[in-house]
């Protein structure tokens, strides 16, 4: 019988496997399995590799490059975007590119037919993210010089650009606009305009969306690009592996990478490589009706970990098995769940986003973002697909006309698989492409909480003060459920000894791939954060921190306790916490008075409780009638933190101060506005929020 090329493949590997056997996996890196992703944990999944982008495009015959810089994953998910319909419909050769990954001082000679997109998240107060430093310190340094020495430096560069940001920040979408400043100087030529996204305003899909059609007009004039019916190409292969099953060794169901694998979780433990951290201790501090409230305290010795009073503990979520049932149910994979799949990338520039061999079960449960809400470009993509012509054509107007889709879909909340169900009235939506799942809905994000415990009174135990996410959606049966959030309620749940730990009928599978969180251990790494205390423990402190804004000031606060329990000078400690109702949600409430034991008078507690009075009160408020001693404080150099809501409460406080100063210091307002931006600048004035 003739061989096809499957069974030749299979020899091919069996041999290559004999051979890397003998000769005790020297040749390892020959017998890998081409369909496999081995994580490892240094780099996550990125193989040692080129950082000249001009020479990674010239090798893989590419003429456009869409970089990101992305600390969430929505500028990551816009690049692929991006890149996807540059291919689809003007037949440019893209690829996609982590700024991190590539050296900027050859961009000068990227040659004049080439591309460069630019999809810029700003971080927090104007910053790069983590991944774009690098680049953004390059680009917008004083002495940038590029290999060549031509003049103007970037007069070859074609590029375009767009920023994600928020407009409740002081600095809204900076990191777009001063790559864009800078690339312009150094003689770079935009094409179309420097496109804006507004998280504040709630309407980043839609500017996005509103930007990119312009920008393709103008860049296809500028390229001489043919628009063509778009055609969808999958960027990954798919293959269900006949020879393994969910319980073969190497098949990864849910570990984040080789060594999770293989039971040898090593460090350093980072973003690349979660440590499965033991939970200590869980409890609810506040429950009332549909809101509770959660505090951790997640044991990290032993794992090289550490952390510092004001970082970031980072939590890697598990999807509740209610909506992965639902998604393998409505795409017809349900029957084939734990079918073992190799994923290949058919493009030499596309990233696997997870380790394989893998099931679908573990990839929709581990590593898909199923749970978000679904962009309207995604359901313009998918309605080729769809299994019948009425879903079709509903697909189609779902994606072209913004108000009905805000109205169907948007406003609804549905995530990707709600929105099939509602629009397939019950039939499975089979045709698509698993390809097309892998590029169109996001890696998951690790979620982040500000540590609530001071790292100076427990070294190796990191404190999480979470409220459980649960929101009433109007024409809606169910609560849209956080999934983070409620995976960490079920975890204190079966701590708390309950049989069944399932939250709202959520079923997480919280002993994680292989029973390996058995014991309640969640996956978890630590950021290190810029909010800290002032190294002199006797310089005063102002806080505002309402609901769960209070968790790193427990930590500064608990820090403080224990610094003048030492005999320490500890200084003005002032706390400005709000919540609803003293008897509901006064988090650790009974705390603070131990903490006033050992600062005494040097501990100040101003609460403002918007539901307990005939007015609605609430930090800013009390700030005002505190505002002669804030003011003092402030003149005596006293740090200022804000912490929790961005989008509304960290702005009034902005504002309220600057108001507080004017007053006191008999300054006109514009004044005060200036000092509390140099205040800022000086990181007297210090924000964490979300
Ligand atoms: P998610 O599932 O991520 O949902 C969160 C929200 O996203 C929902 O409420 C909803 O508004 C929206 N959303 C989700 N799905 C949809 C959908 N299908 N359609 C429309 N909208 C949708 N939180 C704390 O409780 N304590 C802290 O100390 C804390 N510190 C933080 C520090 C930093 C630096 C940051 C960035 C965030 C912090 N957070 C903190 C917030 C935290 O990271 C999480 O965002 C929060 O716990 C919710 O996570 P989740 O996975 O439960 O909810």
């Amino acid at each position: 019988a003739q061989l096809d090329t499957l069974d030749i493949i299979v020899l091919a590997v069996l041999l290559l496997g004999t051979v890397a056997y003998f000769t005790k996996g020297t040749y390892w890196g020959l017998a890998k399995d081409p369909y496999a992703t081995s994580y490892t944990a240094a780099n996550g999944n990125k193989p040692a590799k080129t950082r000249n982008i001009v020479e990674k495009m010239e090798e893989s015959n590419k003429n456009c490059v869409v970089f990101y810089g992305s600390q969430t994953g929505t500028a990551e998910d816009y690049a692929s975007r991006l890149a996807k319909e540059g291919k689809s419909r003007f037949g440019l050769e893209t690829m996609v590119a982590d700024l991190e990954d590539y050296d900027f001082d050859n961009l000068d000679s990227l040659p004049e037919d080439k591309v460069a997109m630019f999809v810029l998240a700003t971080y927090g107060e104007g910053e790069p993210t983590d991944n774009a430093v690098d680049f953004y310190e390059f680009i917008t340094g004083e002495d940038v010089s590029f290999a060549n020495s031509s003049e103007p430096a970037l007069g070859n560069l074609k590029y375009v650009a767009f920023g994600l940001g928020n407009n409740t920040y002081e600095h809204y979408n900076s990191m777009v606009r001063n790559v864009s400043a800078a690339l312009q100087k150094l003689g770079g030529q935009l094409i179309g305009t420097a496109g804006e996204g507004d998280d504040g305003a709630g309407t980043m899909e839609e500017d996005f969306l509103a930007w990119k059609d312009p920008m393709w007009t103008a860049l296809a004039e500028k390229m001489g690009l043919e628009e063509r019916e778009a055609v969808y190409e999958p960027v990954f292969g798919i293959t269900e592996r006949e020879g393994l099953t969910k319980d073969s060794p190497e098949v990864y169901l849910g570990e984040p990478n080789k060594m999770h694998l293989e039971g040898t979780q090593k460090g350093p433990f980072n973003a690349h490589n979660p440590y499965i951290a033991p939970i200590a201790e869980s409890k609810e501090i506040f429950t009332v009706k549909d809101r509770n409230c959660l505090h951790l305290e997640i044991d990290i010795s032993g794992s090289n970990l550490s952390y510092q009073t004001g970082d970031h503990i980072a939590v890697w979520p598990t999807n509740a098995g209610k909506e992965v049932d639902r998604f393998l149910n409505v795409t017809g994979l349900l029957s084939k769940r734990d079918s073992v799949i190799g994923v290949k990338a058919l493009d030499p520039t596309a990233k696997v986003p997870f380790p394989t061999p893998t099931t679908y079960d573990a990839v929709v449960r581990y590593h898909m973002e199923i749970c978000a809400p679904v962009s309207r470009q995604f359901i313009a993509t998918l309605a080729a697909f769809a299994p019948n012509e009425a879903a079709k054509a509903e697909m189609t107007k779902l994606g072209s006309d913004k108000d009905y889709f805000h109205q169907k879909i948007s406003n609804k909340y549905y995530n990707i698989a709600q929105a099939l169900e509602e629009i397939g009235g019950g039939q499975q939506w089979t045709e698509i492409p698993f390809s097309a799942f892998i590029e169109g809905v996001n890696k998951v994000q690790p979620r982040y909480y500000s540590i609530s415990s001071s790292s100076l009174v427990q070294k190796n135990m990191i404190s999480v003060t979470a409220v459980v996410e649960s929101l009433d959606v109007p024409g809606r049966t169910d609560a849209l459920k956080g999934v983070t959030t409620n995976y960490l309620l079920a975890l204190k749940q079966k701590q708390g000894g309950e049989p069944n730990p399932d939250p709202h009928g959520l079923t997480y599978d919280i002993m994680g791939p292989r029973n390996k969180y058995d014991g309640c251990h969640v996956p978890v790494h630590v950021r290190h954060s810029n909010f800290k205390l002032p190294s002199d423990p006797s310089k005063p402190i102002i806080m505002v921190g309402p609901g769960t804004g209070v968790a790193p000031f427990r930590g500064f606060v608990q820090e403080r306790a224990a610094q003048a329990k030492a005999g320490e000078n500890v200084g003005k400690t002032m706390l400005f916490f709000g919540c609803r109702k003293a008897s509901e949600d006064f988090l650790y409430s009974s705390e603070w008075e131990e903490y006033k034991q050992a600062l005494g008078d040097k501990f100040e507690l101003i609460t403002a409780f918007s539901r307990d009075g005939p007015k609605k009160v609430y930090v800013q408020h009390r700030l005002k009638e505190h505002q002669k001693e804030v003011n003092e404080l402030l003149l005596q150099k006293a740090y200022f933190y804000v912490c929790g809501d961005a989008a509304n409460m960290a702005r009034e406080v902005n504002t309220m101060l600057a108001k507080i100063m004017s007053e006191e210091r008999g300054i006109p307002e514009t004044k005060a506005e200036e000092i509390v931006k140099s205040m800022r600048s000086a990181n007297q004035y210090q924000e964490d929020v979300w």
